[in-house]
Order: structure tokens, then sequence, then C-alpha cells
């Protein structure tokens, strides 16, 4: 697919700069740059202006409860973007259960960064930052939700350090080096004719359809998991599979693989305990269902790559 990296989330060229990882003196170096920014990350929350990522400067306050030396995340056209996560700092007041939500309404502001801005849901605004600033909440998201969540060793159980600029963790015990993860989704745009294939969770919001997705297993190759998670989620046979785009979707570590499939068979039986609903939905409906005409039918979220691949399957821009 020519513009497969429009995607929300899609690289927008960041250099990562990965070669100074294991250079603590270039990145202490860079760090002291009156130009370096950094971002502050709270419990997976992004901080925003209006204008897109607030950042602060090394040392700032707002970094005091940050869980040691910020991460290079990389560079902006030389400008050094590190990461922070801040997550140790407590406010007055936390709404705990409100993280479980599917999308989080938390907002919370720090004390220590202008009054304006405010830690939000990165997918609440992951449509309005620049690309580039989405790639950098996507990475620092994803990576330190990875070190939040993988603090032990998997071989021995010893606690583990982060390392390599905070990009890998050690085992201090067996010197195992643990890598951040990233989960392999397939999600796809299975056709039939003029018709595509839409399924909704029974936990999404009310009338809201996607395309089908499924988490790839231990020794399945792309195209096997999508023939499999269609027949399983919807009782449709799959024949050639194609790739289309990914998507890094950091919540917490998945890539969705987005694939274009075509149908065999036209009846569809659903497997209520992995989805609620199925259904062949036309062109002609899918203008009325992006459009928010269809009564019945709410299009998937702006910026998720299911409907980044429907409009490009109604445009007719797959190639
Ligand atoms: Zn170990």
């Amino acid at each position: 697919m020519r513009d497969a990296e429009a995607v929300t989330f899609g690289s927008a060229g960041l250099d990562r700069a990965s070669g100074l990882r294991a250079k603590p003196e270039a990145l202490a170096a860079l760090l002291k740059r009156p130009d370096a920014r950094v971002l502050p990350m709270w419990q997976g929350l992004v901080p925003v202006v209006d204008a897109g990522l607030a950042t602060v400067s090394p040392g700032h306050p707002a970094l005091a409860d940050a869980a040691g030396t910020p991460t290079l995340l990389g560079l902006d056209d030389g400008v050094p973007w590190f990461g922070a996560d801040i997550s140790a700092w407590t406010p007055d007041i936390a709404d705990a259960a409100a993280n479980a939500a599917f999308l989080d309404p938390r907002e919370q502001r720090h004390p220590a960064l202008p009054a304006e801005s405010r830690f939000v849901e990165l997918r609440a605004v992951m449509t309005r930052l620049t690309r580039r600033e989405a790639e950098i909440a996507a990475t620092a998201r994803a990576l330190f939700g990875w070190h939040a969540t993988h603090g032990f060793c998997p071989r021995c159980g010893h606690a583990s350090e982060p390392a390599m600029g905070g990009w890998i963790r050690r085992c201090p015990n067996c010197r195992a080096e643990l890598y951040p993860r990233t989960d392999p989704v397939v999600i796809m745009l299975i056709t039939r004719g003029d018709r595509v294939l839409l399924g909704r969770s029974a936990a999404w919001p009310q009338g809201m359809y996607s395309l089908l997705a499924g988490f790839i297993e231990p020794g399945e190759t792309v195209e096997a998991a999508v023939r499999r998670e269609v027949l399983e989620e919807a009782g449709v046979r799959v024949g050639a599979v194609n790739y289309l785009a990914s998507q890094p979707w950091p919540f917490p570590a998945s890539l969705m693989i987005g694939c274009r499939g075509e149908a065999l068979s036209d009846a569809i039986e659903i497997d209520p305990a992995e989805i609620e609903d199925a259904r062949w939905v036309s062109r002609q409906e899918m203008v009325d269902v992006l459009s928010g005409a269809n009564p019945a039918i709410r299009p998937a979220r702006e910026g998720a790559i299911a409907h980044f691949l429907i409009q490009r399957w109604m445009e007719d821009r797959l190639d």
C-alpha cells in the first residue's frame, strides 16, 4: 500500500539514534543541550496543551518523580527528545477506577506544569498531534508501559534493572537481557464483492463496528492468523491474504498488521465467546456509516487502523 505510513502512529522518520544507547556520556551530553526536550509520561497518559505535546527541559521540577535518568527516544531534526516516567507522582485526588475504562476519561493536571496543560489518554488526542509527536508519544507509552510491568527477570525471578539508556532491562543475578515486547495482532479487511466484513465486541461502545482482529499465535504466519481468526470469530472462510499497512498500537504493546483477505464464503456464524455480532456491509451502506448517518452501525474510531483501511477501501486506494 503506497501511503501505508500515513496511518496514525505511522513512522514520521524519527531518528532513534540507537547507537547512542550504550554511550552514557553521549546521552548525558544530549541531556545538557539547551534545546533538549523531555516528555513526562504519567501512568500511561501524555501531557498536552492546545498546540500538541507538553514537554519540559531536563531538570524541570515536573520530573522530580521520574524513575532514573530520562530515556532518549530519538532526534527530531537533530533536537534530542527524551521521555521520563513520572508515574510515582501522586496527585491529590486519583481516580484509579477510571483507569479500567475503554477510553480513559481521566485528565490530570500537574502543579509544576503550565496551567493549560493536562495529562490525557493518548487515544483521545492521537489524531491532533503532529505525525512526529504521535510517533514519539507512542514510543514512550509502549516503552514505559513495558518497564512498569516487567520489573522481574522471567528466568530467575530476580528484580531486573533498566540498561542501554532505558531501552532494555538486565538481570543482575543471571545476566539475562530483556527486550521490550511488541505483540503482533492481525486486523483484516475481509471483502466479498463490494461488501466488507465488520464485527463488534460486547465491550465496545454501543453500535460500534470495526474490522475483525486477533493476536498472532506462536508458530503462526500472518496469513494463517488472518484465516484462523475470521473463521473462529465469524465462520467465514478466507482465501488470498495480502499485507496492507501496520500501526504501532501502544495500548499496551500491540503492532497492528493490517491485511486484506478475500472471503470464500458468505454465511456468518459468530462465536459469541469472541464477538457479539458480525455483518457484511456494502460500500453504499458504508457511506452512511462513515458519515454517522447509519442508526445501527457506528464506525471504528478515527485514528485506528481499521478506520484508515476502511476509508482507503472506500476510495479504492488499497494499492
Ligand atoms: Zn535473572
